[in-house]
């Protein structure tokens, strides 16, 4: 279903060259509806580059690149009135509430009637959680609560894309939660495209992530592809007892790639490398409880984006494009 519909972001060999500086060297993206779109690179990677020109606010100097089909150069003003844009440092007026802040952005960007204005704006402070702080001047918000009142900002009129460059970067881990946790909800209502250093973020919201550095694109794909790296999906199993048995029925199945076994005192430990995640969801678990072991941990082995970051920056092959 996911491929279906054109993508929302699609840019060809698309390239920005400041006075000599490479920002961005022949970008090949695309963005699919309704998904959260993780940007990631270290700074100065192109980023904010990247979004400025999906923006229409600075031109390549080669390449090309659409959003909802239109082109970025001769149509950023159509593409503009249908994204929803936080900045990486948005300003706002600190002797403002939170509700008068929404209502003049509403009264600028929102589209439906006038009488509509007011529940827009309650509708929004609802969605980032910032109700209850609704009435307060905006020199008493934290980071997070910015943040979030941002999104809320950018998202007033139904945009279809949302960009948001560096949601989270300055906020603490509650603050980062709270705005990680907006953008989940979000993607009900459109597609999130954001941009991040943080590893540890893109694990928690994005399906799909693109890493970028010194401007050239080095890895790209669904989140979970990103993580397994060449090991695929392994799962990790601890069993006690007999378990010949058991491991020769786990071996026979045709979704299994290979098991490396390992004993600890009375304890088997496997790592099971699964070719079709799907099967072995469905199916492992009830293989394993069949026999006459007991299962003493049964989980998907989890991977740390920074793991994936490393090989790729620092020139390991397997994930690199
Ligand atoms: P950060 O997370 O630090 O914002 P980024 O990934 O968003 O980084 P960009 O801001 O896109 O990176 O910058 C990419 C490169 O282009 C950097 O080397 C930067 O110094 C350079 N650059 C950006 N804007 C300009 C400009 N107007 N003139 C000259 N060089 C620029």
């Amino acid at each position: 279903m996911k491929n279906s519909t054109p993508p929302v972001i699609e840019t060809h060999g698309l390239t920005k060259t400041y006075k000599g500086v490479q920002a961005l060297k022949s970008l090949d993206l695309q963005v699919q509806h309704n998904s959260i779109f993780g940007f990631l690179g270290p700074n100065g990677a192109g980023k904010t580059t990247t979004i400025k020109l999906l923006l229409g606010l600075i031109r390549p100097t080669a390449g090309s690149a659409s959003v909802f089909g239109m082109d970025i150069v001769n149509q950023s003003v159509d593409i503009r009135a249908r994204v929803g844009y936080l900045p990486q440092e948005p300003h706002f007026y600190e002797y403002m509430t939170a509700r008068q802040t929404l209502r003049f952005t509403a009264k600028f960007f929102f589209k439906g009637p006038e009488k509509a204005i007011e529940a827009r704006v309650d509708e929004m402070l609802q969605l980032v959680d910032l109700a209850e702080k609704a009435d307060r001047p905006l020199r008493t918000f934290s980071g997070g609560e910015r943040q979030r009142l941002g999104i809320a900002q950018a998202q007033v009129n139904y945009p279809d894309l949302l960009i948001l460059d560096e949601p989270a970067a300055s906020l603490d881990p509650l603050g980062r939660r709270d705005v990680l946790e907006v953008m989940s909800k979000l993607r009900k209502y459109t597609t999130v495209f954001y941009s991040t250093h943080i590893l540890d973020d893109v694990q928690r919201v994005s399906d799909t992530v693109v890493i970028l550095d010194k401007g050239a694109l080095v890895a790209k794909g669904p989140i979970e592809e990103l993580l397994a790296g060449s090991e695929g999906v392994v799962y990790i199993v601890h069993l006690k007892g007999e378990a010949d048995w058991t491991l020769k029925q786990v071996q026979s199945q045709p979704w299994v790639g290979g098991i490396k076994t390992g004993q600890h005192g009375d304890e088997s430990t496997w790592q099971v490398s699964v070719t079709d995640p799907q099967a072995a969801e469905a199916q492992l678990l009830k293989l394993l409880v069949n026999g006459p072991v007991v299962v003493t941990e049964f989980r998907r082995k989890q991977y740390e984006l920074e793991d994936v970051f490393m090989q790729v920056i620092e020139g390991g092959q397997d994930v690199r494009i």
